[in-house]
């Protein structure tokens, strides 16, 4: 689960970090009203599940409230289009805090290493910027230290890695303090990313979380009722937080094929042969093992819910699903949700002769390989 900045800040602020003054605001005349209270110039940040907020517009300097009242009034409601989301994310809230005059931006990020099989530490002096740009150009730029997981993060280690990075000597004793916070933040929260960039030195000398990111690891949430809050506003797109709330696994990827299939194995082959097709897959999901009719249905609604979808391709390979479940399921979804779009179905595995059977007379496109199913969906929705 993604949570936004100013949820970020509060959760590192709770162990330590020195954040800027500032509050979240969801409409204009808050944000006018915080920037009051401020006092002077404030900065008015988007608050998306999206980095590269700066470059795509989404952080706008203020010198009066009545300017701080006029950028929240253009970012709220907006869409912002950034190079990782070009469909663009729906502004909600704004972040207003006070601007900084910034003299050095670094980078401080933490985050699961799968290959080493321990969390990694990463620090450069080249922060602010997309630290991906950093890591593909600069490689060396970024110094990176593993943590013992008996062990934690040692001081030493966050200490030698931001001396090694090139921080600034006055900054590297609160660097040291804010990277060890940030490990308590991100082991704590069960996070499997935490990052400060950038953390900056303002022209007086002060040591700050200018950004703060914080992915929480979603098996882990079932502990966690203090992000409860969090969630509500973690899932910003309707047919995802719908689907999450019945129980389904679906991810909206903005093509026009939807997709429904038994296993996220087979659905991502079934994505990727719908891809090969020429098609375009509007969403990944998984009605996973052992699905009933009332599910399929269900997944069919969820599917329908995205406009642009064009028509849908059902992938199931019966194991402990049966495959005249799927069907009942298709056939009350079809009759209950007048489906106006084309059906192409592959259906192997148990029960898949008694399934077909069942939807014989309808017009539901047969297949019998994932690729004959790519295919024919990809060319009745052209
Ligand atoms: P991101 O682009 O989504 O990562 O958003 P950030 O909060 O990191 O902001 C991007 C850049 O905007 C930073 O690297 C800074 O250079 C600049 N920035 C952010 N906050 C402030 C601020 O309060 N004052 C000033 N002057 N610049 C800021
Ligand atoms: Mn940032």
């Amino acid at each position: 689960m993604k949570i936004h900045e100013y949820q970020a800040k509060e959760v590192l602020a709770r162990y330590g970090v020195a954040v800027p003054r500032g509050r979240v605001a969801s409409t204009p005349e808050e944000a006018r009203v915080i920037a009051q209270e401020l006092g002077g110039r404030v900065v008015v940040k988007a608050q998306v599940h999206a980095g590269g907020r700066g470059k795509a517009g989404g952080i706008r300097l203020a010198d009066t409230p009545e300017q701080a009242e006029q950028h929240a009034r253009a970012l709220i409601g907006s869409r912002l289009v950034t190079p990782q989301a070009p469909q663009g994310v729906p502004v909600h809230k704004v972040l207003v805090e006070e601007a900084l005059s910034i003299a050095q931006e670094y980078y401080l990020g933490i985050t699961l290493d799968r290959a080493k099989q321990r969390d990694v530490v990463m620090v450069s002096a080249m922060g602010g910027m997309d630290i991906e740009q950093v890591a593909e150009e600069h490689p060396d730029a970024i110094v990176k230290v593993w943590v013992e997981p008996w062990q934690g993060l040692m001081p030493y280690q966050a200490r030698q890695a931001l001396y090694d990075a090139g921080i600034a000597r006055e900054a590297v004793s609160t660097a040291t303090r804010f990277l060890l916070a940030l490990y308590k933040a991100y082991v704590g929260s069960d996070a499997s990313l935490a990052e400060i960039n950038p953390f900056v030195l303002t022209t007086d000398g002060h040591p700050l979380a200018a950004d703060a990111k914080l992915n929480i690891d979603d098996n882990a949430l079932f502990r966690h009722p203090e992000f409860g809050e969090y969630k509500e506003e973690s899932e910003e797109d309707p047919i995802e937080a719908e689907a999450h709330r019945r129980g389904i696994q679906y991810v909206r990827l903005g093509g026009d094929i939807g997709i429904i299939g038994n296993g996220a194995g087979l659905v991502m082959s079934t994505l990727d042969e719908v891809s090969r097709a020429g098609g375009k897959p509007a969403n990944f999901l998984d009605i996973g093992g052992g699905a009933k009719a009332d599910l399929v249905r269900n997944a069919l609604e969820i599917v329908l819910m995205d406009p642009n979808v064009k028509g849908v391709l059902f992938n199931v390979f019966g194991g402990i699903t049966r495959g005249d479940e799927v069907a009942k399921g298709i056939l009350e979804g079809i009759r209950s949700l007048q489906v106006k779009v084309p059906i192409v179905i592959r259906l192997a595995g148990t029960r898949a002769e008694e399934g077909l059977a069942l939807l014989q007379g309808t017009e539901l496109i047969p297949a019998v390989t994932m690729q004959e199913a790519a295919r024919k969906i990809v060319e009745v929705t052209r």
